[in-house]
């Protein structure tokens, strides 16, 4: 079975459809503004952000701190997983 993540928080799920049936709360319009989005990119044992490089080793820590090169502004925003 696979697993699927959501690009903005890291939450895993095991269906796309209901990944994205979920509210998420580190949607970049705002906490529970919109849905869970897939991360199109493979599971990986490290995940870099893809503004400002940097690295972690689980998507949710990387999406839960603020990025230094948002492109909103530096920490306008969470770190993004490069794909
Ligand atoms: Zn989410
Ligand atoms: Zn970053």
């Amino acid at each position: 079975m696979s697993n699927y993540y959501c690009k903005y928080c890291g939450t895993k799920y095991n269906s796309v459809s209901s990944l994205t049936s979920g509210p998420c709360h580190r949607h970049p319009d705002g906490a529970n503004k919109g849905k869970h989005s897939l991360y199109e990119g493979d599971e990986k044992s490290q995940y870099i952000c893809k503004f400002c490089g940097t690295k972690s080793n689980s998507m949710s820590s990387l999406t839960s701190a603020p990025c230094h090169r948002h492109p909103d502004g530096a920490n306008k925003g969470k770190h993004s997983p490069a794909l």
